[in-house]
């Protein structure tokens, strides 16, 4: 199918909102910022072989594409609106772009992210999403408010992405439900917007526990202490590996996009609360402490060196 077929199935498929002036189909789209509200942008790129195993089916590519753009809006409070699609396609491959679109979509009528424009192009497959999101001014959560005597949460469980890629990897299937939280992550929009005004800090974890909460830690200027014994395990994940392996996927595999936040101590309850409003559990794994580093420890004092933090492009 040629690009303008391409597009216009597309745009035959993408919902509105009542703030698009004008979606796909001009120059550029035209969109209502609530007055008062600051506009939070993120943007994050797919490439096939990197971010998403070759034998990934359309629509779970097209679910993760936009999972993980709304990953960054949550981690920042921010409430998502609108998106637009960059899509690099080998071929103009009509059934895979409208298997890409029931997941993509679905997730977008989740939240109400109306799709108002994009890119198609032929070239290796690569999708780039960019999301825009609102979120009133001095409660967004960023990564530069940790405190030290904090408390340090995650949300979700940790390390099912990175079990099912090591199993893939392996060269066998990988266990269907760690399969699926690789596929199609859940962003944590309702618990961002829940945490904001009450976490001092928040990153979503998409490289690797350690390394994303060393990002969170240089922007505070504090360290952290995580106990490996208090991450929080699916079913699966715990059934499957040794608690060695376990604690390396958890710490440093990726791809989890769950929330890690901090909080004051005495916001603990907040916090709870929080979580129980966006139907989202949460664990405590640690504190803010003094210096820069990030530290893992075993049991209260016992520090374990991860073989790896996270993931890295060009290393
Ligand atoms: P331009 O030549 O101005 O870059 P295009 O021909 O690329 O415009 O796109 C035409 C219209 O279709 C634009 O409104 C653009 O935003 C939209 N569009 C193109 N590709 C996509 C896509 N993959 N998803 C959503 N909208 C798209
Ligand atoms: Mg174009």
């Amino acid at each position: 199918m040629a690009e303008f077929d391409l597009i216009a199935s597309i745009r035959a498929r993408a919902a509105t909102r009542g703030d698009v002036v004008l979606g796909i189909g001009d120059d550029a789209a035209l969109l209502r910022v609530p007055t008062g509200r600051l506009l939070a942008v993120a943007t994050d790129t797919l490439n096939i072989g990197v971010h998403f195993p070759e034998d990934t089916l359309p629509d779970a590519v097209g679910w993760k594409a936009l999972a993980v753009n709304l990953s960054d809006l949550a981690a920042m409070g921010a409430t998502p609106a609108w998106c637009t699609l960059s899509l690099s396609l080998p071929e103009g491959d009509a059934l895979w772009v409208e298997r890409f679109l029931d997941g993509f979509l679905a997730l977008a009528r989740d939240h109400d992210v109306a799709l108002v424009g994009g890119d198609t192009t032929r070239g290796p497959m690569s999708v780039c999403v960019t999301v825009h999101g609102v979120v009133e001014e001095g409660r967004a959560l960023r990564r530069d408010g940790a405190r030290v005597g904090d408390d340090l949460w995650i949300s979700g469980t940790l390390g099912d992405a990175a079990a099912a890629l090591s199993q893939w990897r392996a060269g066998g299937a990988a266990e269907p439900f760690l399969r699926a939280r690789l596929d199609r992550p859940t962003p944590r929009i309702a618990l961002g917007a829940a945490l904001a005004g009450i976490a001092t800090a928040c990153i979503d974890v998409s490289d690797g526990l350690l390394a994303d909460l060393g990002h969170l830690c240089i922007a505070s200027g504090v360290g952290a202490e995580v106990r490996l014994d208090a991450l929080p395990a699916s079913p699966a994940l715990a059934a499957l590996f040794t608690d060695e392996t376990r604690h390396v996927l958890q710490a440093g595999g990726g791809d989890d996009y769950e929330l890690c936040f901090t909080a004051a101590p005495e916001q603990a309850e907040a916090v709870r609360t929080a979580a129980d409003l966006a139907g989202t559990p949460v664990t405590r794994i640690g504190r803010i402490v003094d210096g820069a580093a990030v530290r893992a420890l075993l049991a209260e004092s016992n520090e374990w060196t991860p073989p790896q933090h996270g993931y890295e492009h060009f290393r």
